[in-house]
């Protein structure tokens, strides 16, 4: 009898749990669908409100490194700005941003929710963000805790067969939903790789017109290290540059990010025609990109830093970190 009653019980347990599993996920897809209607009515804040901010940085706060290009893009290190001053100005301005990360395959387990949280503890806070996650397994998002004015939307993507696609594809994902949404409503977009954590503050000083960021690797070293793809044969090839950027965060208003992304798109698949295929994949193409069309602001490698770098000397602040990289278990072939 009492075995009988367990296992009505159990069943009961059983039943409460795909009920209330249901009704989870049911009300998510409710909150993005209502998030979705509000994001096609037009935002009213402009980045030129914002634009004389970067005037006021303290260029010579940071004696031992660069902090401005020969074309007086800043370069953005510790001490060289007031956090409040920025974060006060965006707010006054309306400025919204949206965050596109890719977890696709085997990385959406492997990073994902790390990634997420840690940017609720320290990217743009105080402000209206926007997290756009494209994955080809939409149910195993992780169901994250945000901040008020912070959201998440995760839209399916298709899964590539080779990790070198997955990586690529994405400029062309990106220049899709600048186009459909992200324009109307957002400041500022940034795109990030997922297999990264952040640390320390990854603030409103890093907003700008068109953003790039310092590879942690490479900031050091002289031009003639520089992984440019050399291969005549591609168009992302290149025998000169300014510095060696990183294609794990690149920013700036949606008209910038979407002229980045589709001449990486574009040139990537000139390339896939005549079968060639850039040293560094999208990375390649950015740093053409940024090449012919200067970056108004440069990240020091605090805001991307590889932990396996011995040479600390110059990062004030570890503001995000690369997380450990597993290929053999993670990536595709
Ligand atoms: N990516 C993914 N699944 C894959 C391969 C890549 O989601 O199987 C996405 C993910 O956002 C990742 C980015 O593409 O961070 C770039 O790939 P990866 O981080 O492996 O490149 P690396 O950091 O080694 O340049
Ligand atoms: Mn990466």
């Amino acid at each position: 009898m009492s075995n009988h009653r367990g296992k009505i019980a159990g069943l009961f347990i059983c039943i409460l749990l795909l009920a209330s599993g249901f009704i989870s996920l049911y009300t998510r897809r409710l909150r993005a669908v209502a998030f979705i209607k509000e994001l096609r009515v037009p935002r009213e804040s402009t980045p030129a409100t914002t634009n004389d901010l970067d005037d006021k940085l303290n260029f010579g706060a940071r004696p031992h490194v660069q902090t401005q290009t020969s074309w007086n893009a800043p370069i953005m290190w510790e001490l060289m700005f007031d956090n409040n001053l920025y974060d006060r100005k965006h707010k006054e301005a309306n400025t919204t941003v949206a965050l596109t990360v890719f977890a696709v395959g085997r990385y959406l387990e492997a990073y994902l929710k790390t990634f997420l949280t840690s940017a609720e503890e320290h990217f743009m806070l105080g402000l209206p963000v926007t997290y756009f996650v494209f994955t080809d397994l939409p149910e195993q998002v992780p169901e994250i805790t945000l901040a008020p004015q912070r959201n998440i939307i995760i839209v399916k993507v298709e899964k590539h067969t080779r990790w070198q696609d997955i990586s690529m594809m994405r400029m062309k994902t990106i220049s899709e939903v600048i186009d459909t949404v992200l324009q109307h409503k957002f400041t500022y977009v940034f795109c990030f790789d997922v297999d990264q954590i952040f640390k320390g503050r990854f603030g409103s000083e890093a907003l700008g017109e068109s953003v790039a960021l310092l590879h942690a690797h490479y900031y050091k070293l002289p031009k003639y290290r520089f992984t440019y793809d050399r291969n005549p044969e591609s168009k992302a090839y290149m025998t000169e540059g300014d510095y060696y950027y990183h294609a794990a965060i690149f920013g700036g208003t949606c008209e910038k990010v979407k002229a980045l992304a589709d001449y990486c798109y574009v040139n990537i698949m000139e390339d896939k025609l005549k079968n060639v295929e850039a040293l560094w994949h999208d990375e390649s193409h950015l740093n053409k990109y940024f090449w012919l069309n200067k970056p108004t602001k440069l990240l020091s490698p605090e805001y991307c830093w590889d932990e396996y770098i011995s040479n600390t000397e110059d990062i004030l602040v570890k503001r995000l970190v690369w997380a450990p990289k597993d290929y053999e278990k993670l990536r595709t072939r």
